[in-house]
């Protein structure tokens, strides 16, 4: 076969159409109706058969029927008005600029993620992680947060799934070509490609360009080694998404980390913007952005390791997303010692030290084993989990890291993700929105609630909007599904009954997501008899709609699909439960807004959020799940349903046979009545009311300028600060803070607890009473402005452990010879029951984090 040679041809546009090609370039236009409905009217047909891909739309409409377009006046007026307001979006102060006033709010913040998902043209991401980083970005954009994403650009992105005849899932790998896409490539003054390079073992060096994609206004780096001074096997290091080997894999997150921050350093010295004070890792993908941050100050500023290690952690934030002891990455130590060895090594930094970093090198921890979500957690100044079930969840999971500490202490805090509601609310319900309520109204939530005599809207409206929607995805689905019986290899004769399968007035029920074994995809087929009633009772019956890809290497996840599509393919049921292939972006904008019910099961606590629940609230639609993740905080009794869990049972199949037991008695006795209990009018009115309440209450929380917000104002404003001082000044107090810490940790074992007494407790204590404590500790090579301590009080639990703690500093009362010291305190007796406390030593310094941070604590020996 002869090798083809390709290169794109761009479009080039009449000169009245010209800002057509700077709204397709900004990725603005996968959010903004009124750029899509532009789009869209160059040519309706071909929009939907690209799939709302700009850049492909304008490059297949050819030169006469843009030079006709190009003499319709009210169109080239109408680009001109886009353009305008596309600009104006893209300058005018928002949020960041105009109402968020605190001092040290940070210049630039650098947002690293190993996916980004932000619209179908652009396919980068696996699942919920990929989404949210993308949602994070657009959601930033839309409140002016200047942060910049950096990236990988995969060369065939995530895998596109498809159905064998048996209903096994095939993945292929269609490649993407960056010159089609919405990107631009970072050129030098003398317009060559810009390049950044890692050393790697054997005297190779891993090369990569950079491709800038324009989020709104945020900026989106993504390197990709597919070029040709690289070699064979370093132009496959960006090839796919998550796929390959542990090497692969390890190289791929050192071009994240590292490459990232040099295309930082690259991007801004081409533009000229501030330097990021503030380093996100959205997950341990990216960890190895500490070690190149800590080269760069090694190198050019002469810092000791440690030194560099307090500055760059003062600047980062990481975020932990999954529970799921698979779902972090785990290298092994030899591996990663081999990529900063020979020819890889920095100069300056020994391997030993980076290998520190990520070792488990605590109880239950293994020692041969880098993990990266531990180096995330060392190499952070601020930590979080992503709701406050998952913080909790995580505070035990990283307990050993600060062992002595109670898990309460464990310094991962939580934010709640949220989702971008342009992106995922449906436009035609909000222009329903639009019409009667103000955009006020629709913020706080509270228009949801006026009756239809206050301008609210009426019932009928907001059913018939609901049936509008559920229309649309009936019809999407019929499609897809002859589709992907074709594929299977199906005849379109054998096909009739495709037309007809799913029904707009029914009872519809989705479920799509990854598929994990936690997510427990097969779970609504624990009892197949059970379900088959409810998809065929001939008065009120449900419809189901599942999708979801599984990850290659995973056989169970394919099993498991396997195994619904086999049912689904049942004559009695296949037009009532459909499977649709390849979930993605573009699926999920029709799926969620259509269906009435969103069905969520995974095993608790391991689902960490979970965001697309949140996408159907936004539209109306109504949570069945589990008590897990964000539906575990936000879950109100009246917004939706909790399928009771059978936590504390032991046996996998037991607890899931039970959990499914109580998933259809809730469809059998309350969702399915309630959802056709109709008035004269035909409107489910206590439905209703569900579906106000959600938009309601649910609609403002979930949003995610909700949640960037409480990044900025908890975690980036705080480490900006942290990051100001820890760099500022020649690096003194970075300096000053690492020879602290070695003092510290060097004299920790001469620090101790000697002797605690207390006065006020007698047999029979009451609450309101004081009780005073007095501690005598040996402080040793240390002083007192070296530590707090502290008085810990709490409850005693059955192992006479300290519960619930809280912890308050004791007062240096006396000084005594040889380094020995009295302090003194008291406390008020707050509840009754078992009450305890005790006396603790732990480090402290105005720089740290928390008394936490150096992990280390000299408690009262019982
Ligand atoms: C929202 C979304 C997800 C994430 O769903 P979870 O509820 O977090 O599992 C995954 N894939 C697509 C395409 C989505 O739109």
């Amino acid at each position: 076969m002869r090798a083809i040679r390709r290169f794109t041809v761009r479009t080039v546009l009449p000169e009245p159409l010209a800002p057509l090609d700077t709204l397709a370039q900004n990725l603005r236009f996968s959010w903004h109706e009124p750029t899509r409905a532009l789009f869209e009217s160059l040519d309706p047909e071909r929009w939907q058969a690209l799939h709302g891909d700009p850049i492909e739309l304008l490059g297949e409409l050819g030169k006469a029927r843009l030079e006709e377009l190009a003499r319709d006046e009210a169109l080239v007026a109408r680009v001109h008005e886009l353009d305008a307001d596309l600009r104006e979006y893209l300058e005018q102060p928002r949020w960041y600029q105009e109402s968020f006033h605190a001092e040290d709010k940070p210049e630039a913040i650098a947002y690293f993620s190993a996916e980004f998902g932000i619209t179908a043209v652009l396919p980068q991401y696996s699942g919920g992680l990929g989404i949210l980083a993308g949602d994070h970005l657009k959601s930033a954009s839309d409140l002016g947060v200047p942060i910049i994403g950096v990236g990988l650009l995969y060369g065939a992105g995530y895998f596109k799934q498809s159905l064998t005849r048996e209903g096994w899932q095939h993945e292929t790998y269609p490649l993407l070509d960056p010159d089609n896409l919405p990107l631009t490539l970072l050129r030098e003054a003398d317009g060559t490609p810009a390049r950044v390079s890692l050393p790697l073992p054997g005297g190779h060096q891993l090369h990569a360009q950079v491709w800038r994609a324009d989020v709104g206004r945020v900026p989106l780096l993504l390197l990709d080694s597919n070029i040709t001074e690289n070699d064979e096997a370093s132009r496959k290091v960006t090839d796919r998404l998550y796929g390959g080997a542990p090497e692969h894999r390890l190289k791929q997150e050192l071009l994240l980390g590292m490459g990232g921050v040099k295309a930082l350093r690259l991007h801004a010295r081409l533009t000229g913007g501030p330097a990021p004070q503030v380093y996100h890792a959205n997950e341990g993908h990216a960890g190895f952005l500490a070690i190149e941050r800590i080269r760069e100050l090694v190198e050019a500023e002469g810092l000791s390791f440690e030194a560099a290690l307090e500055a760059v952690r003062g600047g980062t934030v990481f975020t932990t997303h999954t529970p799921v002891p698979a779902g972090i990455d785990r290298f092994s130590r030899e591996l990663v010692r081999e990529h900063f060895s020979g020819s890889a090594e920095l100069p300056g930094i020994p391997v030993e030290k980076i290998l520190a970093l990520g070792t488990e090198d605590f109880e239950g921890g293994d020692r041969s084993v880098y993990n990266m979500a531990v180096m995330g957690l060392r190499t952070a100044r601020l930590a979080n989990g992503v709701a406050r079930l998952h913080g909790k969840v995580s505070r035990g999971m990283f307990h050993q890291l600060w062992p002595g500490f109670d898990v309460s202490e464990v310094p991962i805090t939580s934010i709640t993700n949220g989702v971008h509601g342009p992106t995922w609310t449906d436009p035609a319900f909000v222009r329903m929105a639009e019409s009667y309520l103000s955009p006020e109204q629709v913020a706080s939530g509270d228009g949801w609630l006026l009756p239809a005599e206050q301008g609210g809207v009426p019932d009928a409206e907001l059913w018939a909007m609901r049936r509008t929607l559920r229309t649309e995805l009936v019809r999407s689905a019929r499609r897809r599904v002859r589709k992907s019986w074709m594929d299977r290899g199906a005849s379109p004769a054998e096909l009739g009954w495709v037309d007809d399968v799913l029904d707009p007035d029914v009872l519809t029920i989705g479920f799509a997501r990854r598929v994990p074994t936690y997510k427990r995809l097969t779970l609504m087929l624990s009892d197949p008899e059970r379900l088959r009633k409810l998809l065929t009772d001939p008065e009120r019956p449900i419809q189901i709609l599942v999708a979801g890809k599984s990850h290659p290497a995973d056989e169970q996840g394919i099993g498991l699909i396997q195994r619904l599509v086999s049912f689904a393919d049942e004559e009695g049921v296949r037009d009532r439960i459909v499977f649709l292939p390849n979930y993605d972006i573009e699926m999920a904008q029709t799926l969620m807004p259509g269906c009435d019910v969103w069905l969520n099961n995974p095993l608790r606590p391991l689902e960490a959020s979970g965001t697309s629940g949140m996408k159907c609230a936004l539209n109306g639609a109504l949570n069945l799940s589990i008590l897990d993740g964000w539906w575990d905080e936000w879950y109100d009794g009246q917004n939706g349903w909790a399928i009771p869990t059978a936590d504390g049972v032991e046996d996998p199949q037991r607890r899931d046979a039970l959990e499914a037991a109580a998933l259809y008695e809730l469809l059998e006795d309350t969702v399915v009545p309630r959802f056709y209990d109709r008035d004269e009018n035909g409107v489910p009115q206590h439905w209703l009311e569900m579906v106000r309440h959600t938009l309601a209450t649910l609609g403002p929380k979930v949003q995610a300028t909700r949640m960037v917000r409480e990044y900025v104002e908890r975690l980036y404003t705080p480490v900006a600060g942290s990051y100001r001082t820890l760099n500022g000044a020649g690096f003194a107090e970075a300096t000053a803070l690492a020879d602290w810490k070695g003092r510290v940790r060097e004299a920790w074992h001469t620090v101790r607890v000697d002797h605690v007494e207390s006065t006020g407790v007698a047999d029979a204590v009451k609450v309101g009473d004081v009780v005073g404590v007095s501690a005598y500790v040996t402080l040793g090579a240390l002083a007192p402005q070296d530590v707090e301590v502290q008085l810990v009080t709490g409850r005693v639990d059955e192992d006479d452990t300290l519960v619930d703690v809280t912890t308050r500093p004791l007062a240096l009362s006396e000084t005594y010879e040889g380094g020995r010291y009295g302090y003194h305190g008291e406390v008020e007796l707050e509840f009754s029951g078992s009450f305890g406390y005790s006396v603790r030593i732990v480090p402290t310094h105005e720089h740290v984090a928390g008394t936490a941070e150096l992990a280390l604590v000299a408690a009262a020996q019982a």
